[in-house]
């Protein structure tokens, strides 16, 4: 990974760690060998979204980075990560969209970094372009991970890859709803394994059939 954009992601605030973002760029880069932009669901204030967009840059791509950017259940007032700056004290709520325009600003990446605004679910409904890469780090509700995988797994291109944070197997190291709710999901419709860094888990979507009737073709 190139060495200054290395640095600014991890000088970024966010809930990456080094050796999980560095397997996260190298997935990305990898990725490449199939058409299609790379796509990001849970973006916080940027810190994924530069490891992957340096990844789009080398390989002439570009990453869509979707956040409502008002927080996951677990970052609001009271929850283990919530961080009090980020509400917007004239709303009353949390704003990371300010610090994630600073970061892909800060990084150079404001060409390859694509912004998109709102509700994970309503995006997904409403995407067609088969993705090289899809990434997952949003909602880790079951409600909300269960509607990721519904609605951009099927996004991915025959060949492309699905990487899913925050993947743990045993409940004493973290939250389940992304091991339950995609990442078994994920395997059961035919999507195969490739890599697992921390809690990072990195899968192929095989070529061809996707398995079952939960990840269908691309739409
Ligand atoms: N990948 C980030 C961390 C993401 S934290 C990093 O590297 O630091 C999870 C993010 O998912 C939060 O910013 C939250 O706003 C977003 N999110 C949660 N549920 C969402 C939904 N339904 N639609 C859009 N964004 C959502
Ligand atoms: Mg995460």
């Amino acid at each position: 990974m190139d060495p200054t954009l290395r640095a600014a992601a991890e000088a970024a605030r966010g809930f990456m760690p080094a050796d999980e973002g560095l397997a996260l760029h190298e997935a990305a880069v990898a990725a490449a060998t199939i058409d299609g932009p790379f796509l990001e669901v849970g973006s916080y204030c940027g810190k994924s979204s530069v490891y992957l967009g340096a990844a789009a840059r080398e390989v002439g791509r570009v990453l869509f980075a979707v956040d409502h950017h008002r927080g996951s259940e677990e970052n609001q007032p009271g929850w283990e990560w919530h961080e009090p700056d980020l509400v917007d004290p004239a709303v009353g709520r949390m704003d990371t969209l300010p610090h994630f325009r600073r970061t892909v600003h800060d990084a150079g990446l404001e060409d390859v970094v694509i912004a998109v605004v709102g509700p994970s679910p309503t995006v997904a409904a409403h995407w067609t372009t088969p993705l090289a890469f899809l990434f997952i780090d949003g909602g880790h509700g079951i409600e909300p991970a269960r509607a990721d995988f519904e609605g951009w797994t099927p996004q991915i291109a025959p060949g492309g890859t699905l990487a899913i944070h925050d993947v743990f197997r045993d409940p004493a190291d973290g939250g389940q709803a992304p091991y339950e709710q995609i990442y078994l999901p994920a395997l059961a419709a035919g999507f195969e394994e490739v890599s697992a860094t921390g809690s990072l888990r990195v899968l192929r979507r095989t070529n061809g059939v996707g398995g079952s009737s939960r990840a269908g073709g691309p739409r």
